[in-house]
């Protein structure tokens, strides 16, 4: 495996705070308050997993972190930067710089192969020379180098949620937040993504946040943050749960036994 410049970090420094945030969605004349008085902080360097059962918000949290929506009240600072003082335009810049975004469903642009997904927002940012020996040693790092010259529609679930990483990271950024990255995922190539992510945490010093309602999945993390109906219910460190069943275990008792599979 080939060895990647470290992020030099610093786990007594913030790298996202979020500041007594709420979030209400209006349709017509009906609105859902998503997230109420949310606050909570996560250290350079850290992985994170937030939990929660369908519709208690966890998405949302995580679109306010990355600053693809604005909160209704309260504000979100990133990597030192309060999102709120940024015009939009300035936003999607600092977005595209400082975040790096993983989905459920991949969300790879099928007609361009791996290695130009993984480009895409290099291109997208207007840079014209590329570090290809950059994409190669990422591409080592992820296990995916033999698959560079492929379209998602040939690569296995696994190998697609390899790319999208890739593709989050290939900006270096300061975070990367995923939302259900397993979620697609037979739980064999889940739990290998998870520990890739734990090894991109350990080895290259980055700071994650995985949105899941799996309790194995969540296990892979340093700390889970529980969100229960728009509001943080609990937060613990998963060191205090020695394996995932404990983990499970503790997770159903804060809230509730019975939760919908689906997200
Ligand atoms: P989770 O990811 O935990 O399933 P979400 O953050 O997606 O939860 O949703 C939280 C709540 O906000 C739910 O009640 C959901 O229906 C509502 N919601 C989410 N997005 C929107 C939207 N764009 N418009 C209206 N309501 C929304
Ligand atoms: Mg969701």
């Amino acid at each position: 495996m080939t060895e990647f410049p470290q992020r030099t970090t610093s786990k007594q420094r913030t790298m996202a705070a979020v500041n007594h945030v709420s979030k209400v969605y209006r349709q017509g004349d009906r609105s859902v308050a998503a997230l109420l008085d949310v606050c909570l902080t996560i250290a350079d360097g850290e992985f994170v997993a937030v939990m929660g059962a369908s519709g208690s918000g966890k998405s949302t949290l995580m679109h306010l972190m990355a600053g693809l929506t604005r909160p209704t009240n309260g504000d979100v600072t990133i990597d030192g930067q309060k999102l709120e003082s940024l015009s939009d335009r300035k936003l999607t810049h600092f977005r595209r710089q400082h975040v790096g975004l993983v989905f459920q469903a991949f969300n790879l642009i099928p007609s361009l192969t791996a290695r130009d997904n993984i480009l895409f927002p290099l291109f997208a940012a207007g840079q014209k020379n590329i570090d290809e020996s950059e994409l190669d040693d990422l591409a080592d790092r992820l296990g995916i180098r033999d698959r560079l010259t492929h379209r998602p529609d040939s690569l296995s679930g696994g190998e697609q949620q390899r790319v999208a990483i890739a593709r989050a990271l290939i900006t270096n950024p300061a975070v990367m937040f995923a939302d259900e990255p397993t979620g697609s995922l037979d739980s064999v190539t889940g739990q290998s993504i998870c520990e890739l992510s734990r090894r991109l945490c350990d080895n290259e010093k980055r700071t994650i946040v995985i949105v899941t309602h799996e309790p194995s999945v969540a296990a892979w993390a340093d700390r889970v943050i529980v969100l229960k109906d728009g509001k943080v219910l609990n937060e613990f460190a998963t060191a205090d749960h020695g394996d995932a069943q404990s983990l499970a275990t503790h997770y159903h008792r804060l809230v509730g036994p019975r939760e919908p599979a689906i997200a």
